[in-house]
């Protein structure tokens, strides 16, 4: 029994960091009961890995056929009978010849053992650090048995019958490879009551409304195409029209801060990406190189670019630097191409074709607290314009008792280290450090975004790179007349563009604010009487630079206004026998306000503000 306690005790240091660890084990728990009632509902079903995840759980199935919408409702009402039994979770280590022999019939059960045996994995197949040597055991309660470290709650009674639900059923390969069978997951939530189970379905709700894949269909801003290939998206007209209004907005920008525009092909010798180090070292996660003659032997070919950064260097390479020149700013947006795995693909979030709105800083080491500090400037600016206006600032540094993991000298470090401390103090931010999350090359500055729905991501980076000059041998004459080596910056204020829409989508839910929405104003006149004069406000609006159409379709005018409230228009205008003779229009925002009738030209310099100024309406 003591050994039980120790074992249980033992696996709360399972519970990963920042995860509430009583809801951990109610969900890891809650994922043990599931399988039972599957294994009941499908005999010779194999259950394979199980843990709990962000807010929920899942356990993956080898089943002999797929689950319907009647067996989900069989297996959660089954769940709430195990559950009332209060069945306590039982431990015990087991030798690896009786795990063998438990779990006999299980060959995905089997293949995890002998990753515990030679040691190295967990029982979910995941990587152990070094040092750690784990046990086998095994947790049942009531008729089920599972491979398992733990850690759970006392008894089935601890998960809440009117705390948990099933979610979703959808399909994953076994250890996430492609080229392994295809397995069911099956995803549950699970919660300490039912107000927070009802509040996490209220929230899931929101975000399914607001999911930028279904937003991006509705507004027609998007699409994929399975003959074009997964993950590489297709913009449609008003994503284009969208997506172009935010990079001009950051062009402009740019120009101001100093930067020039460059421009690079897709694509680039074999051996370029040998140089930078990109390949071989993240082939797994590249287009395979393209193959061409192989005169004399060796691999010859290009590849799609993964990253910008060669092709900049190779400008600034293209001719004799001196200090005085410093810093050269090459911006660009650059398409790239990363192989995705395909189950890893959704939407804008994950792709394999983006454009990272891309900018390399070459400078002397004693301008990066300066270009770091502006480069900042231009995220938060760019935060700002679109309203993310929660958001903190990550110090991504070296991890100190792991020196070995980073390129450079001990002394470039801190240098560096102090010189991004030292800019993010000067603007007045409130940051905080993350050690260990720098790159391997240099220190970096993230900003990580919460969104309307409270989620947080990843935004906009700044990074602050050694290895790369390096590598290519970048130098600059100084005031010496000597060689010397450039710091180099790689920044990117949006991070890629289509992630970056992805997360605006949702975080607005498509409501876009005025300057960035694809149509702009839209104008409805009441009776075809009113046509000729909606066509003549909606040129006048044109040539004031407005994106603005007409709905003169004979349809009655509530019909017209809802399809432009679905589209998310800011400005609708409506046009009536009175309006007309006045020279006006009776101004509906998409907030369902009425601004009643007002003269033309006062509506164009409301909405030209509005724009100007990058507010809302
Ligand atoms: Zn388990
Ligand atoms: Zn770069």
């Amino acid at each position: 029994m003591e050994v039980a306690n120790e074992l249980k005790a033992g696996a709360e240091a399972y519970i990963p960091e920042g995860y509430d660890p009583q809801l951990y084990k109610i969900r890891h728990s809650a994922a043990h009961v599931m399988a039972q009632a599957v294994v009941e509902r499908f005999p010779g079903a194999k259950p394979t890995i199980g843990p709990p995840i962000e807010d929920r759980f899942y356990y993956d199935f080898d089943l002999p056929r797929s689950p319907n919408e009647e067996d989900l409702a069989w297996i959660e009402q089954r769940m709430k009978e195990i559950i009332k039994g209060r069945h306590p979770f039982e431990v015990r280590e087991v030798s690896a010849g009786e795990a063998r022999e438990l779990f006999k019939d299980n060959p995905y059960k089997l293949e995890l053992i002998e990753g515990l045996i030679q040691g190295g994995y967990d029982e979910y197949g995941n990587p152990l650090p070094d040092d750690e040597q784990p046990k086998i055991t095994v947790y049942q309660h009531d008729t089920f048995v599972d491979l398992c470290r733990g850690p759970h709650v006392p008894h089935t009674g601890y998960i809440k019958h009117n705390g948990f639900k099933l979610l979703t059923i959808a399909g994953a390969y076994w250890r996430g490879d492609a080229s392994k069978p295809q397995l069911t997951r099956i995803y549950g939530t699970a919660w300490r009551n039912r107000t927070q189970l009802d509040e996490y379905l209220e929230r899931l709700e929101l975000a399914r409304q607001r999911d930028h894949r279904k937003l991006g269909r509705q507004l027609e801003l998007f699409t994929f195409s399975n003959k074009v290939g997964p993950g590489l998206p297709l913009w449609l007209p008003k994503g284009t029209i969208m997506r172009e209004t935010l990079v001009d907005f950051l062009k402009q920008e740019q120009l101001k801060r100093g930067y020039s525009p460059v421009i690079t092909p897709h694509i680039g010798r074999l051996e370029l990406w040998k140089t930078s180090g990109h390949y071989p070292y993240y082939k797994d996660s590249q287009f395979p190189p393209m193959a061409l003659d192989d005169h004399e032997g060796h691999e010859e070919g290009y590849l799609l670019k993964p990253m910008n950064c060669p092709h900049h260097i190779q400008i600034y390479a293209d001719k004799r630097r001196s200090y005085r020149e410093l810093p050269v700013r090459l911006a660009e947006f650059g398409q790239v191409y990363r192989y995705e795995q395909t189950g890893e693909l959704g939407g804008l979030t994950r792709v394999r074709g983006f454009t990272v709105d891309d900018a390399h800083i070459f400078c002397r080491p004693d301008q990066v607290k300066d270009e770091f500090k502006d480069a900042i400037d231009l995220a938060l600016k760019v935060l700002g314009a679109l309203s993310f206006e929660d958001y903190r600032v990550q110090l991504s540094l070296r991890d100190p008792n792991d020196k070995e993991k980073y390129t450079g000298e001990d002394a470039q470090w801190e240098q560096a280290e102090q010189a991004i401390r030292e800019a993010a103090d000067e603007m007045g931010l409130d940051a905080y450090e993350a050690l260990g999350e720098a790159a391997f090359y240099g220190p970096k500055v993230d900003f990580m975004v919460r969104d309307a729905l409270g989620r947080e991501w990843q935004l906009g980076t700044v990074q602050l790179d050694y290895n790369l000059p390096e590598r290519f041998d970048l130098t600059y004459i100084g005031s010496d007349d000597k060689r010397h080596r450039p710091a180099m910056i790689h920044r990117a204020p949006f991070g890629s563009l289509e992630r970056f829409i992805g997360v605006l989508i949702e975080h607005c839910g498509g409501a876009f604010p005025a300057w960035l929405a694809p149509e702009q104003v839209r104008i409805l006149p009441i009776t075809d009487a009113q046509a000729d004069y909606a066509h003549d406000v909606r040129a006048r609006l044109f040539d004031a630079g407005l994106r603005v159409e007409v709905d003169a379709r004979s349809e009655k005018v509530g019909y017209k206004i809802r399809e432009a409230q679905l589209q998310k228009i800011p400005y609708m205008l409506i046009i009536g026998k009175r309006e007309m003779e006045n020279d006006a229009v009776a101004v509906r925002l998409r907030t369902e306000e009425d601004l009643g009738a007002m003269p033309v030209a006062e509506f164009l310099e409301m909405a030209k503000t509005a724009i100007e100024e990058k507010r809302d309406l």
